[in-house]
């Protein structure tokens, strides 16, 4: 059975459609990921990802710590382990054999 024009055109703008919507949903899909991201971080900034309770700052030998007066966890930032590594040799071994532990991202 032949194929008629028609019938191709046809098919060539419903796969055009299909694609359009696909693309569509993509979109949305990411929008909402990023949506979600975002009302997730306002949900959790600076609070206890172990208790909840809000966290408070302080500086410690010059770098801001986020310090859980709730359970007493102490939350670092990236780059801050490597700040309290630096300097004091005894006390930065420890620290330094915590972050070979993970691999140091800082040393690449
Ligand atoms: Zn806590």
């Amino acid at each position: 059975m032949a194929v008629k024009p028609n019938s191709i055109e046809e098919e060539y703008f419903a796969r055009e459609e299909a694609l359009k919507k696909q693309k569509l949903a993509a979109e949305q899909a990411q929008k909402l990921a990023e949506e979600q991201k975002k009302q997730l971080k306002a949900l959790h900034w600076m609070h206890c990802p172990k208790c909840g309770m809000e966290l408070q700052t302080v500086t410690f030998r010059g770098v801001e710590i986020d310090r859980c007066f709730g359970c007493n966890g102490v939350w670092l930032d990236e780059g801050e382990l490597e700040k309290l590594a630096s300097g004091d040799e005894k006390k930065g071994a420890v620290v330094r054999s915590i972050l070979n532990l993970f691999g140091d991202s800082s040393k690449k």
